[in-house]
Protein backbone atom coordinates (compact mmCIF):
# COMPACT_ATOMS: atom_id res chain seq x y z
CA UNK A 1 0.00 0.00 0.00
CA UNK A 2 0.77 3.31 -0.95
CA UNK A 3 2.21 6.12 2.40
CA UNK A 4 -0.55 8.64 0.86
CA UNK A 5 -3.11 6.12 1.00
CA UNK A 6 -4.78 6.14 4.08
CA UNK A 7 -8.43 4.33 5.48
CA UNK A 8 -11.36 6.70 5.18
CA UNK A 9 -12.01 7.69 9.42
CA UNK A 10 -15.10 5.67 10.95
CA UNK A 11 -15.36 3.18 8.29
CA UNK A 12 -14.25 0.37 10.37
CA UNK A 13 -17.23 -1.77 11.43
CA UNK A 14 -18.30 -1.84 14.67
CA UNK A 15 -17.76 -5.14 16.97
CA UNK A 16 -20.82 -7.66 16.38
CA UNK A 17 -22.13 -7.61 20.26
CA UNK A 18 -25.46 -9.19 19.51
CA UNK A 19 -25.72 -12.62 17.72
CA UNK A 20 -29.12 -15.19 17.65
CA UNK A 21 -28.65 -18.71 18.80
CA UNK A 22 -29.02 -21.13 16.10
CA UNK A 23 -31.24 -23.93 16.90
CA UNK A 24 -29.61 -27.81 14.86
CA UNK A 25 -31.59 -28.02 11.80
CA UNK A 26 -34.39 -30.36 11.28
CA UNK A 27 -36.25 -32.29 13.97
CA UNK A 28 -34.98 -33.69 16.97
CA UNK A 29 -36.14 -36.80 19.08
CA UNK A 30 -35.08 -36.02 22.47
CA UNK A 31 -33.11 -38.83 22.79
CA UNK A 32 -30.40 -37.79 25.23
CA UNK A 33 -31.23 -36.01 28.44
CA UNK A 34 -29.46 -33.70 30.61
CA UNK A 35 -30.15 -33.06 34.20
CA UNK A 36 -28.90 -29.78 34.79
CA UNK A 37 -28.65 -30.41 39.12
CA UNK A 38 -27.66 -26.42 39.24
CA UNK A 39 -30.59 -25.04 37.45
CA UNK A 40 -32.58 -28.09 38.46
CA UNK A 41 -34.03 -28.26 34.56
CA UNK A 42 -34.56 -31.16 32.24
CA UNK A 43 -32.76 -30.20 29.27
CA UNK A 44 -32.43 -32.08 25.85
CA UNK A 45 -28.65 -32.46 25.06
CA UNK A 46 -28.99 -32.06 21.35
CA UNK A 47 -31.23 -29.38 21.05
CA UNK A 48 -31.30 -27.61 24.43
CA UNK A 49 -34.66 -27.32 24.70
CA UNK A 50 -35.99 -27.03 28.39
CA UNK A 51 -38.79 -29.60 29.63
CA UNK A 52 -40.92 -29.25 32.80
CA UNK A 53 -39.79 -31.83 34.77
CA UNK A 54 -42.68 -33.33 36.07
CA UNK A 55 -44.47 -33.61 32.13
CA UNK A 56 -41.12 -35.41 31.54
CA UNK A 57 -41.05 -37.27 34.38
CA UNK A 58 -44.92 -38.75 33.86
CA UNK A 59 -44.37 -39.50 29.75
CA UNK A 60 -40.75 -41.52 30.94
CA UNK A 61 -43.35 -43.27 33.31
CA UNK A 62 -45.96 -43.69 30.73
CA UNK A 63 -42.84 -45.00 28.35
CA UNK A 64 -41.69 -47.41 30.73
CA UNK A 65 -45.28 -48.88 31.85
CA UNK A 66 -46.10 -49.48 27.84
CA UNK A 67 -42.36 -50.94 27.61
CA UNK A 68 -43.52 -53.01 30.32
CA UNK A 69 -46.89 -54.12 29.01
CA UNK A 70 -44.55 -55.04 25.23
CA UNK A 71 -42.23 -57.13 27.04
CA UNK A 72 -44.86 -59.30 29.19
CA UNK A 73 -46.86 -59.61 25.79
CA UNK A 74 -43.64 -60.85 24.20
CA UNK A 75 -43.05 -63.18 27.00
CA UNK A 76 -46.29 -64.87 26.38
CA UNK A 77 -46.11 -64.75 23.12
CA UNK A 78 -42.92 -66.25 23.67
CA UNK A 79 -44.17 -69.28 26.07
CA UNK A 80 -46.89 -69.87 23.39
CA UNK A 81 -44.32 -70.47 20.72
CA UNK A 82 -41.81 -72.34 22.95
CA UNK A 83 -44.90 -75.11 23.75
CA UNK A 84 -46.15 -75.17 20.25
CA UNK A 85 -42.47 -76.12 19.18
CA UNK A 86 -42.23 -78.69 22.21
CA UNK A 87 -45.39 -80.34 20.79
CA UNK A 88 -44.11 -80.15 17.14
CA UNK A 89 -40.89 -81.69 18.04
CA UNK A 90 -43.01 -84.61 19.88
CA UNK A 91 -44.68 -85.41 16.78
CA UNK A 92 -41.77 -85.08 14.96
CA UNK A 93 -40.37 -88.06 16.77
CA UNK A 94 -44.27 -90.03 16.68
CA UNK A 95 -43.75 -89.62 13.15
CA UNK A 96 -40.29 -90.89 12.57
CA UNK A 97 -40.84 -93.83 14.49
CA UNK A 98 -43.80 -94.47 12.59
CA UNK A 99 -42.11 -94.30 9.51
CA UNK A 100 -39.20 -96.64 10.76
CA UNK A 101 -41.56 -99.34 11.56
CA UNK A 102 -43.38 -99.33 8.20
CA UNK A 103 -40.41 -99.55 6.55
CA UNK A 104 -39.66 -101.87 8.50
CA UNK A 105 -42.47 -103.93 7.31
CA UNK A 106 -42.04 -103.27 3.32
CA UNK A 107 -38.32 -103.77 3.00
CA UNK A 108 -36.95 -107.03 4.19
CA UNK A 109 -33.77 -107.46 6.33
CA UNK A 110 -30.45 -107.56 4.24
CA UNK A 111 -28.33 -110.20 6.11
CA UNK A 112 -25.08 -109.49 5.03
CA UNK A 113 -23.06 -111.50 7.26
CA UNK A 114 -24.93 -115.02 6.55
CA UNK A 115 -25.60 -113.79 2.31
CA UNK A 116 -29.16 -114.80 2.85
CA UNK A 117 -30.32 -112.42 -0.06
ZN1 LIG B 1 -33.89 -32.26 21.34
Amino acid sequence: MADNIRPFPGAEVPEQTISTERRPFGFCAHEKITLDEHRRTVKCTACDKVFDPFTFLQSEVHRLQDAWERHRQVRASLSELVERVDALKKEEARLKARVKTAKAKVEPSIDVRNRSL
